[in-house]
């Protein structure tokens, strides 16, 4: 199956309050993904991540849960109701993935809820991160190449 989209690389903003962990996870992308993904941002914040999209459309948000002043859980809240931040339109249903240590099914269900679509464990293991964005894209309707 093809990772990409019809007429351009997916643009991904990943949020983690850990520089190491970004890192990590940038070079993962850039590693494993070239063909398909284009990192469009790496913030270290969830009001950071919000500010962001406000200005700029997305197609996936790879997001850490645990962080100090909003939360992965609270940023994907604001996100999806869009009232205290001006989320682009574009953005305000963008395919949010959690990726944290914080994997149990109780939390899983948490994420589900607030409308997260998926979760990566920590530390990352590559075909889990690969499934969770080829699943998360080809939710996100005819934004995927068939071929
Ligand atoms: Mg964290």
């Amino acid at each position: 199956m093809s990772l990409r989209l019809t007429d351009r690389k997916i643009k991904v903003m990943i949020v983690d309050d850990n520089d190491i962990n970004l890192s990590i996870l940038s070079k993962m992308l850039e590693h494993h993904f070239a063909e398909t993904v284009e990192i469009s941002a790496v913030l270290t914040s969830g009001t950071d991540a919000l500010e962001r999209l406000s200005k700029e459309e997305v197609d996936l948000i790879l997001m850490d849960i645990d962080m100090p002043g909003l939360t992965g859980v609270e940023t994907t809240a604001a996100i999806r109701q869009a009232t205290e931040h001006p989320i682009l339109k574009e953005n305000q249903q963008v395919p949010i993935i959690a990726v944290t240590t914080s994997d149990g099914a109780a939390q899983r269900e948490v994420y589900q809820q607030v409308g997260m679509c998926d979760c990566v464990s920590k530390p990352i293991a590559l075909p889990k991160l690969r499934s969770a964005i080829e699943g998360a894209m080809m939710k996100s309707t005819g934004r995927l190449a068939t071929g």
